[in-house]
């Protein structure tokens, strides 16, 4: 996964890297994202899918 910086197409300005889960049928996705402090524009960085099976959980990385 990139971690980079990452300016705003918009603004130019520096974009933060936030992360926001949601619970879908026994499966946690997890989407990072870059959001623009000053016009709230979203790029979509990574998407990670975590799997509960049996015992183990298994981690898949969609982006
Ligand atoms: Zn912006």
């Amino acid at each position: 996964m990139r971690m980079n910086k990452v300016t705003c197409p918009r603004c130019g300005i520096y974009m933060d890297l936030l992360a926001e889960s949601e619970s879908v049928s026994g499966e946690k996705v997890i989407r990072y994202f870059y959001r623009c402090p000053a016009c709230g524009y979203r790029l979509s960085a990574s998407v990670i899918k975590v799997k509960k099976e049996d015992d183990s959980v298994v981690l898949s990385i969609a982006k």
